[in-house]
């Protein structure tokens, strides 16, 4: 009986510690897994943290790299004029030239490069390689004109001149070698604003399926500041790889004029455009397939070193079209015009001292006229109204009141 009682209480006491060693199992079974939460949060924190370590020390090596970027002190350009061994002969942009030596680190130098120099020492420690191929590329405009002879109003003489000294020499160079003379360079038009010396130009490109490189004076000198004269050396270039080339250099004068003294250094470096130029032109030949034509509307101002023979040694007038000339543009501008009863003679009388490109844009007015007046068809009156239009805008942009 007693040890019955006795071993009922063992069983008793088990029960309890086996209730009691569950509880404690369970508890620490929970804070385990509440540790294991615990660890898994301050590992995604600290990955976080060594995240965030690693931006800010970028952020901090950006803004030391730039601080010890900005303490440098500027490079000077310069253009290289000729190489000696490793040594070279720069000229800084005040035209001075200078001996010094050159950084092991900057290979294949040449004459005509730009460079970056030292302000202090002077030397050579980088390449410019600023006007590449492409870049002259994107600078030029470059195409194959769809202007042929027959979009010129008038013009029979300009259009004959500039077919024997451009269009045959590049159709036919035997027949020069043959009679044993040199075919001008280039040429020169020279004339008023809109008369037709662009579309010269264009035309004469398309006729002898030549690419036409149109470079413009006044940007060549402007947009590429100390790298004038490396551009007109890679448009040469880039017109000998593309030839047949004509290279139609649009206000010219921007270049070529007489009014520079070399006073600044704006003006020499215009100086220095020019005299590659003359460089370019005199180091090709007669019969290269590649031409040059001139334009400006202040052939008073030129430097005569741009038309001496051999170079651009053919002027061309090309000047304001008188009635008949004025017809003729007019034809061509209304050619798929829907006219009523217009008598375009009466109509080119009207248009004394007018450019081709104002004869344009009267042509252009009178179909305004028409439209505004929901008419698909143009008359007699709407070209005088355009004239009278065109006329007015002219004497406008005259006095200056074109924008108010
Ligand atoms: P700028 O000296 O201002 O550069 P430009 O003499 O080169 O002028 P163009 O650009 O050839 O003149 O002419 C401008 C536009 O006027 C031409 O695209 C053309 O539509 C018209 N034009 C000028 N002259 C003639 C012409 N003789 N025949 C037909 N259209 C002409």
């Amino acid at each position: 009986m007693e040890k019955e009682a006795v071993e009922k209480k063992v069983v008793y006491s088990e029960t309890i510690a086996g209730q009691d060693i569950d509880a404690e199992h369970k508890a620490l079974l929970e804070s385990m897994e509440r540790l294991e939460e615990e660890n898994r949060i301050i590992g995604s924190t600290l990955n976080r943290v060594e995240e965030e370590t690693a931006m800010l020390r970028e952020l901090f090596n950006n803004a030391n790299k730039e601080l010890t970027n900005l303490k440098k002190p500027a490079l000077l350009v310069a253009e290289v004029v000729s190489m000696i061994g490793d040594k070279a002969i720069i000229r800084l942009p005040n035209a001075n030239k200078f001996y010094c030596y050159v950084s092991q680190n900057v290979q294949d130098v040449r004459a005509g490069d730009n460079v970056l120099v030292d302000q202090k020492t002077l030397n050579v420690v980088e390449k410019v390689h600023s006007t590449s191929n492409n870049d002259v590329e994107k600078f030029v405009i470059m195409d194959k004109p769809k202007e042929n002879w027959k979009s010129i109003g008038g013009l029979k003489n300009e259009i004959e001149e500039v077919k024997e000294v451009i269009e045959l020499p590049l159709k036919n160079p035997k027949l020069f070698e043959k009679v044993g003379i040199q075919p001008p360079k280039g040429i020169l038009l020279y004339g008023p604003p809109g008369t037709g010396k662009t579309l010269l130009a264009k035309a004469v490109a398309n006729s002898t399926d030549a690419t036409f490189i149109e470079v413009v004076g006044s940007e060549l000198v402007q947009k590429f500041i100390g790298e004038g004269a490396k551009l007109v050396k890679d448009i040469f270039t880039l017109a000998r790889s593309k030839a047949p080339s004509i290279i139609f250099i649009d206000e010219i004068d921007a270049l070529a004029s007489t009014r520079m003294d070399t006073g600044t250094s704006g003006e020499r470096e215009v100086n220095r455009t020019f005299m590659q130029l003359l460089a370019e032109i005199d180091g090709f030949d007669h019969l290269d397939n590649v031409k040059i034509i001139g334009a400006t509307n202040r052939a008073d101002i030129l430097d005569t070193a741009i038309i001496r023979p051999g170079r651009l040694d053919r002027l061309i007038e090309v000047g304001l079209p008188d009635e008949e000339g004025r017809l003729d543009i007019i034809k061509v501008h209304t050619q798929k015009m829907n006219l009523q009863k217009v008598m375009l003679k009466k109509v080119s009388a009207k248009m004394q001292d007018f450019s081709g490109a104002e004869i344009r844009a009267v042509c252009t007015e009178a179909g305004y006229f028409a439209i505004r007046e929901n008419r698909e068809y143009v008359t007699q009156r709407d070209f005088e109204q355009a004239i009278e239009k065109v006329r007015l805008q002219d004497e406008d942009e005259e006095d200056g009141k074109f924008f108010g």
